[in-house]
């Protein structure tokens, strides 16, 4: 009788009795020493080409699917959407760039201007979220020139590490709102003035990163300590969304534009005499910002400059109801849980309306608001178990509103 012929792995050529686990395919077979070591060489090999493919893969997305993604959580601000658009369209368009293209596509770090809660970080937040990339939100307020009390710049970056749970690779193509930057403005557009601590000079630390440079990162945060071992992130990649009210640029605007806020002349001749108050700020150029006092070189590295409108009466109705995640729809949701159905008429969100509009916070008083009307319910209803519905008529909500402590608002 033949002898069977002895089993062995077909990579390395060892006999079954040398290795533990023999797996059998069509034509022989492969040990578990193989297996790890193929599994090696696949993470090698795929490591490689994920660095040489970057993972955002805008294919076949266009500028105008980044808006419509846009639409779907913002409301408004249309000029805004359009610009962020085509920034992050060309910017993970940059990032695919081969290295030997002679022409080499610049970064576009945006700008917005615009009042408090227009839209500006949920705009950025967002594009985030289209890009599947980490992102962090900064105030620029909490920043000092190195050596001072206070943050250093490179903070920033490592909350970002933190937003990307210390994937270096995926943080530096993250991106970074920085808030309040109109904050960090000089206090006098002449620059000859003695440097401000909280002003200038937080600029100036501000400048490389936006460019693009290797920043020691110290992991946890905070300052430096000698003992730390700090993390190298590479900002190239990293888009940077700048956004401040700039209370009183539309002063330094209608100035610009010859023109007074109030009581328009030339009508016919210039843009700019057509807006209103509201929104004098769509005539904002990188002068103005300069002027207002953001330094020409942080200015020249933002180049992508845009502005937010006032939310009206009907934006913020829009608000309360449209978004995938409006704020009626989140208690809509939350009442469902408990078995309960909410009805809000249309009088109650007028309501709603009217006194975010007194507050002056935008969109940002609506959700105090709601909450100081819903507070009473929400507390009482887990249990009540009868109760299957939750009717709030206007008077329900003037009611809730007169006993709130968000009464004083008003006086903000
Ligand atoms: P900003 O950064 O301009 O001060 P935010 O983006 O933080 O304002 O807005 C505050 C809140 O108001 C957001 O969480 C969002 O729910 C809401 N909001 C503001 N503007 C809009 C808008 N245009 N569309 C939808 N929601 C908005």
């Amino acid at each position: 009788m033949k002898k069977k012929p002895e089993q062995h792995c077909s990579f390395c050529g060892k006999k079954k009795d040398e290795v533990m686990i023999l797996i059998a395919g069509i034509e022989g077979f492969i040990c578990e020493n193989c297996v790890n070591q193929a599994q090696i060489i696949l993470e090698e090999e795929l490591g490689k080409l994920d660095k040489n493919q970057p993972e955002i893969n805008l294919k076949g997305i266009t500028p105008k699917e980044i808006k419509s993604f846009l639409d779907q959580y913002v409301i408004g601000q249309d000029d805004a959407k359009k610009v962020l658009s085509v920034a992050v369209y060309n910017h993970y368009k940059r990032l695919n760039q081969k290295s030997e293209d002679d022409v080499e596509i610049e970064k576009s770090n945006i700008l917005m201007v615009g009042p408090t809660g227009t839209g500006k970080t949920l705009l950025a937040k967002t594009i985030a979220r289209f890009l599947k990339v980490p992102f962090t939100i900064v105030d620029a307020t909490v920043f000092t020139e190195a050596g001072y009390v206070g943050e250093d710049v490179e903070s920033i970056l490592a909350r970002l590490l933190q937003a990307s749970n210390y994937d270096v690779k995926a943080a530096e193509r993250g991106i970074v709102y920085i808030d309040e930057i109109d904050k960090i403005a000089r206090k006098s557009d002449n620059p000859s003035i003695t440097r401000d601590v909280s002003g200038e000079g937080v600029q100036q630390s501000l400048l490389k990163m936006l460019e693009g440079t290797d920043v020691q990162v110290p992991p946890q945060g905070g300052r430096k300590h000698p003992e730390q071992k700090m993390i190298t992130v590479n900002t190239k990649d990293i888009l940077f969304v700048c956004g401040g009210a700039f209370d009183g640029i539309d002063k330094i605007i209608s100035r610009r534009t010859e023109r007074q806020i109030i009581g328009y002349k030339n009508q016919e001749t210039h843009p700019a005499a057509h807006a209103s108050e509201e929104n004098i700020l769509q005539f904002v150029t990188p002068q103005d910002i300069k002027h207002y006092g953001l330094i020409p070189e942080l200015v020249g590295r933002l180049p992508l400059l845009t502005y937010l409108d006032p939310l009206d009466k009907d934006i913020l109705r829009a608000i309360l109801t449209e978004p995938r995640n409006a704020l009626v729809k989140q208690y809509k949701k939350l009442m469902e849980y408990e078995g309960i159905e909410l009805i809000l008429d249309d009088e109650a969100l007028d309501f709603i309306v009217e006194k975010a509009i007194e507050f002056r916070l935008g969109a940002r008083g609506l959700r105090s608001i709601c909450e100081a009307i819903m507070m009473d319910a929400m507390f009482e209803i887990p249990s009540q178990k009868n109760q299957k519905s939750l009717h709030i008529t206007r008077e329900y909500a003037e009611g809730k509103m007169s006993k709130s402590k968000l009464k004083k608002l008003r006086a903000a």
